[in-house]
């Protein structure tokens, strides 16, 4: 079998911290992601380096090197690049799925490239020096399998998962992200080991699931983990959404919903594809009476525990929840303008456009080209009279502030002044031709005299 002849164009910066390891008399190599994705015609995001050099070494022959002291990475400052130089290695004791409990070195190439995960992340390229052609070491198939767009595991895969559990997840990434395919061997492995998946830590789980749902079409992501066992080990709550009719529309279930309406949300904006995931994860325990009564309740708590699991940032998860807690209105053209402004009150306007944008999305994965779009641009439109009209969304919004209405009434700070200005706020909400300095301090007196 012929393969073309691979060539890499290392950039400069990373060339130079290589060939200083081998004129120090080391062994180094580019390594990992960045073959891989040269040798597809992609721009690396960043260079790895491995060398049989040790941590201390590398350092000796890097003085202005930092060293990172978790398994032994060094990273090299050159030019406009930081190099990840690490120390060939394999990887020892395994005994939780989870982490590596400890590190072994060794001066074996072959050994590093072997504890790696899949045969197209298992190759080494040494650019050329001294004459020598540049040469790329790929004992597992790497090429071939970057060629015929497969992702394959080094070695046994049922070993390799039991290994490192998080292994099965990235398969599903990368042939999500690239569009390749799962060897079948190594898609049974992942059917055989999928629970083992249940014990993975929430950030690394996130990792992964950030970098999915980066990905064009998530949707092919989660059906695939649902196809290899992994949807039940690590979202059992979109799992058991397949067992759910969808109430309109196209899409049989809520799973598949879900994960339609996901791939409508915009790729780079992280918090509409996880509302758009799960804004409905509410809707299997509310099925009961046929109806999803208050899912957006529900489905608002168990997003926030799957969130929590995932280890993901308070901000992201007050954001999502927020969302789907407030996916549910229902528009008609006969809200009054103080409806439109109570709604707007609810929701936030800041919070607006990414509620309009998940509500588009959920229209388009029930399939519907409908009257509720219509409907939504309608909303849309009159939200963007309030905003012209200088409407008052919230207390900064007022025409007076705590200090006005102290001054007016000639009172101390305390429960008074907040409730005043609530019920400004009220009165303007109805009726923003209101929302004048002199109008709201008078009634801010007429309201003290009552009280
Ligand atoms: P990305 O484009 O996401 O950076 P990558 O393949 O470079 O993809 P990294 O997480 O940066 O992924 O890892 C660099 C290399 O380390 C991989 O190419 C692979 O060789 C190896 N590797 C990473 N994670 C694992 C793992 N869990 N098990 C085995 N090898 C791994
Ligand atoms: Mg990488």
């Amino acid at each position: 079998m012929t393969r073309t002849v691979p060539h890499i164009k290392v950039p400069a910066d990373v060339e130079r911290v290589v060939a200083r390891l081998v004129a120090a008399g080391y062994e180094a190599y580019v390594v990992g992601g960045c073959v891989r994705d040269a040798l597809r015609g992609v721009d690396p995001h960043d260079w790895d380096i491995t060398t049989n050099a040790t941590p201390e070494e590398i350092q000796k022959v890097f003085r202005r090197s930092l060293y990172l002291n978790h398994f032994g990475t060094v990273v090299v400052r050159s030019g406009e690049h930081d190099v990840e130089v690490t120390t060939y290695r394999i990887e020892a004791d395994y005994a939780d799925h989870r982490h590596p409990t400890s590190v072994a070195f060794t001066d074996s190439l072959h050994e590093d490239l072997s504890r790696r995960d899949f045969t197209m992340n298992a190759m080494a390229w040494r650019p050329a020096a001294d004459g020598r052609a540049g040469e790329l070491v790929d004992p597992f198939g790497g090429q071939r399998d970057l060629e015929a767009r497969v992702i394959r595991a080094v070695g046994e895969p049922r070993e390799r998962f039991r290994e490192d559990a998080l292994r099965m997840l990235r398969a599903v990434r990368f042939a999500t992200v690239l569009d390749f395919r799962i060897d079948s061997g190594t898609a049974d492995a992942i059917r055989e080991s999928a629970p083992l998946a249940k014990t993975l830590s929430g950030e690394r789980v996130q990792q992964e699931m950030v970098k999915i749902l980066g990905a064009p079409m998530p949707s092919i992501a989660f059906r695939m983990l649902d196809d290899l066992g992994l949807l039940e080990a690590l979202i059992p709550e979109l799992a058991i959404a397949k067992t759910v009719p969808q109430d309109k529309a196209v899409a049989e279930d809520v799973f598949e919903h879900s994960i339609v309406t996901c791939d409508a949300t915009p790729a780079n904006d992280l918090v509409l594809r996880l509302a758009g995931l799960l804004h409905d994860i509410g809707k299997p325990a509310t099925f009961a009476d046929g109806h999803f009564h208050q899912h957006e309740f529900v489905g608002e708590a168990m997003a926030r525990e799957i969130l929590r699991r995932w280890r993901f940032d308070k901000e992201t998860i007050v954001q999502v929840t927020h969302l789907i807690r407030n996916h549910m209105f229902w528009y008609q053209t006969e809200w009054t303008g103080s409806a439109v402004r109570r709604f707007v009150r609810k929701v936030g306007l800041e919070n607006i456009p990414a509620l309009f944008a998940l509500r588009r999305a959920d229209n388009i994965g029930s399939g519907a080209r409908s009257p509720r779009m219509y409907a939504l641009e309608s909303l849309w439109e009159r939200v963007q009279e309030e905003i012209r009209s200088a409407s008052a969304f919230s207390l900064r919004d007022l025409a007076v502030n705590g200090n006005d209405v102290m001054t007016a009434l000639g009172i101390p700070p305390g429960p008074l002044v907040g409730r005043v200005l609530n019920e400004l706020f009220e009165r303007v909400t109805d009726d923003p031709a209101l929302n004048k300095r002199e109008a709201l301090l008078e009634l801010a007196r007429e309201i003290s005299r009552r009280d």
